[in-house]
């Protein structure tokens, strides 16, 4: 991280890295999710509308060399990019037999300007041999396996129907970090009953694992959700906006400053979103963030964790 930056922004990572502008395509391969699909759960999360949060589950399926192809095109025309990492976003990207995994993978080999693989993920759906498979790629491009944590609490966990713990986030972690393979985690502040001081514990957490990158969302509410029931009934309330950015801000000052911050706000359509609003307006978040660490004198990685 620079001196003169608050936080360690992705995209500037990746200018460091790779020497130009790389954009992120995102793709919808064609997997599931064992707590959607009833291995787990046919509930899935209380949040989890995958339509909401990814570009190609709201459109009808297409190839993945179709969606590699216009994520690049698209990346080139609007932001100028170079390279490009191919994110394998929806539902549960290691969760399907090894052959399959390889087969849906290696669709990246037949496209240039590719410099990374990004694979998100549940942490109860990885073991030696999916690891091994993935570290595979690190050959040829840079790797990633971004891990759905949430929280580090069970009990939350628990209320938000994850059907994994902890535990088998601290084991994904140990065995990924014997290979070449980067960790992002993924983390939700706001969750129903989670007080700040809970929140922080995750952040100070991840600063002991040395996490390479995290992604911090707010919660918010998806139409159709259970998450949406208990709104409705009064038994969830989302932050404030200026409640997100003060924890935020916080959470921020236990992330060592190494340590990447994939993203900080949520996207989310219009047409899905029940509240809160404030999530819309992308850029006035990410302004008050920043003032936000101005005023408060802080920045990424500057609290102590004991
Ligand atoms: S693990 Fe991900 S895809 Fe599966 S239900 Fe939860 S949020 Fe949805």
């Amino acid at each position: 991280m620079k001196n003169d930056q608050k936080y360690y922004k992705f995209f500037e990572y990746l200018k460091e890295r790779f020497g130009c502008r790389v954009y992120k395509v995102s793709i919808d391969a064609g997997f599931s999710c064992p707590n959607k699909d009833g291995k787990l759960s046919k509930d899935g999360c209380i949040y989890c509308d995958n339509k909401a949060f990814s570009l190609n589950s709201r459109i009808p399926a297409q190839p993945i060399e179709s969606q590699i192809e216009n994520g690049i095109a698209f990346g080139r025309q609007r932001y100028g990019a170079e390279k490009f990492i191919v994110y394998f976003q929806a539902y549960t990207n290691t969760f399907a037999p090894l052959n399959i995994l390889k087969e849906r993978y290696d669709v990246v080999r037949k496209f240039q300007d590719i410099v990374g693989i990004s694979i998100g993920t549940r942490p109860d759906c990885v073991n030696e041999e999916i690891l091994d498979l993935i570290n595979s790629y690190s050959k040829d491009y840079e790797v990633w396996l971004e891990y759905g944590l949430q929280s580090i609490h069970d009990k939350t966990l628990k209320l938000i129907n994850r059907h994994h713990t902890y535990k088998d986030f601290f084991k994904a972690v140990e065995l990924t970090k014997k290979r070449n393979i980067k960790i992002c985690a993924h983390i939700i502040i706001g969750l129903p009953n989670e007080t700040k001081e809970e929140i922080l514990e995750t952040a100070k957490t991840l600063a002991k694992l040395k996490i390479d990158g995290v992604k911090i969302h707010p919660l918010h509410i998806v139409k159709g959700t259970k998450l949406e029931e208990f709104y409705n009934k009064d038994k969830y309330k989302p932050l404030e906006l200026d409640e997100y950015v003060n924890i935020v801000t916080e959470f921020l000052g236990y992330i060592p400053p190494t340590t990447v911050i994939q993203r900080i706000t949520a996207d989310c359509p219009k047409e899905f979103l029940v509240a809160p609003l404030w999530i819309l307006n992308k850029n006035a978040v990410l302004n008050l963030i920043e003032k936000k660490l101005e005023e408060n004198n802080t920045y990424q990685g500057k609290t102590e964790t004991t």
